[in-house]
């Protein structure tokens, strides 16, 4: 299959020099070759990152790093904002961590409104807000900046999920002084599913060691994480083969650069919206996400009456290009496109293209 008909919001498609990498033997993980190996990974992932702080690498999918970021935070009640299918999922799963959940509900599609927020987080205690970077069943994108300054200014953590949001979106985690933030390997980064990545801050790692929350467990306990890649290990038998992919992938990631990763990833964004818009996608397609909090990574195209999500995707998956249905309830009433990870502003206009015989 040749390299640029694969639009799925997660996973991504991967290049075959990076799936190749996969074929290389095993190694001990407690030796110095897996050392050297593991700091050459941390090299890249600080500047994916933009941090000093040690990168946490999770044998998991990204959900695993979501637990851990609750299960280690201080105890105290959460405010979740949901405002789509993933923050959904990080309000269930500090419930299911034992945690008071309260919600702040946003319509799907939009981002909560900061005076909105401030006004929970005025109103009762808490240990820290959920929030989604990148909400990929929408297309919506969060200031995870100013949500987090906030979040400070009232004695709470905050920690956000930016599984389509690092490597795509710009983020910057210590010039923005966030607490936590993890990503996955399938999304922006352009790897095979199974790695979650995350980072820290020193204040958030201070309150796990000094006030250890109760059932914090091991498997997540980021006290491990963090002291093991100290010593470039990790606490349990890493996926090896990922992170031989990692290698290679990080080595095309820096070579690009960041901000010229993010270009990359607002110019696909910018022709789908501008495609969106235009004569040829026909009357009544629309862009759910409002202007000013649009994904660069993932957008979600709303359909007029006369179109069906599930009859478009299948029709252009027999043209051999892949796109998103819906997500969750927007499943049938909108389609999603992932422009992320190594697609190009050309290859994204192609799948436009063969979107547009389908619905223009
Ligand atoms: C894909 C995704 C997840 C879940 O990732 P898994 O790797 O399936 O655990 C969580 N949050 C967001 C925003 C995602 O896009």
């Amino acid at each position: 299959m040749t390299f640029g008909r694969f639009f799925l919001p997660g996973p991504t498609e991967v290049r075959r020099e990076v799936l190749e990498a996969m074929l290389r033997p095993m190694m001990p993980h407690r030796g110095r070759d897996f050392e050297t190996l593991f700091e050459r990974l941390q090299t890249g992932l600080r500047a994916v990152f933009r941090t000093a702080r040690p990168v946490l690498v999770s044998s998991s999918s990204a959900t695993g790093l979501m637990e851990a970021a609750i299960r280690c935070a201080p105890d105290g009640p959460v405010l979740a904002l949901v405002n789509g299918a993933f923050a959904e999922r990080f309000a269930q799963i500090a419930r299911a961590c034992g945690r008071e959940t309260n919600v702040l509900e946003t319509p799907w599609g939009e981002v909560a409104p900061l005076d909105r927020v401030e006004r929970r987080l005025a109103a009762r205690r808490y240990a820290a807000v959920t929030v989604v970077h990148s909400e990929t069943s929408t297309g919506a994108l969060t200031d995870v900046r100013a949500l987090t300054a906030l979040a400070r200014r009232h004695g709470a953590l905050c920690l956000v999920d930016s599984v389509t949001g690092v490597a795509g979106a710009p983020l910057e985690f210590d010039a923005w002084e966030l607490d936590f933030v993890l990503t996955g390997s399938q999304k922006a980064l352009a790897l095979p599913p199974g790695l979650a990545l995350g980072v820290a801050s020193e204040a958030y790692m201070r309150g796990v060691r000094e006030r250890a929350p109760a059932g914090r467990g091991l498997y997540f306990d980021l006290v491990e994480f963090e002291a093991f890649a100290l010593k470039h290990q990790t606490p349990n038998t890493p996926a090896l083969p990922l992170l031989y992919a990692l290698d290679v992938q990080l080595q095309t990631i820096l070579a690009e650069g960041m901000e010229a990763r993010w270009a990359r990833h607002a110019a696909m964004a910018q022709a789908t919206v501008a495609w969106a818009e235009s004569a040829g996608a026909g009357p009544g397609l629309g862009v759910l996400a409002p202007v000013g909090a649009r994904s660069p990574t993932v957008t979600a195209l709303t359909l007029p009456e006369r179109l069906q999500g599930g009859a478009i995707v299948a029709a252009l998956a027999e043209r051999g290009w892949t796109i998103g249905n819906g997500y969750g309830k927007l499943r049938d009433r909108t389609i999603r496109i992932g422009h992320m990870g190594d697609h190009s502003v050309d290859g994204v206009r192609g799948c436009l293209g063969a979107l547009e015989e389908v619905v223009g």
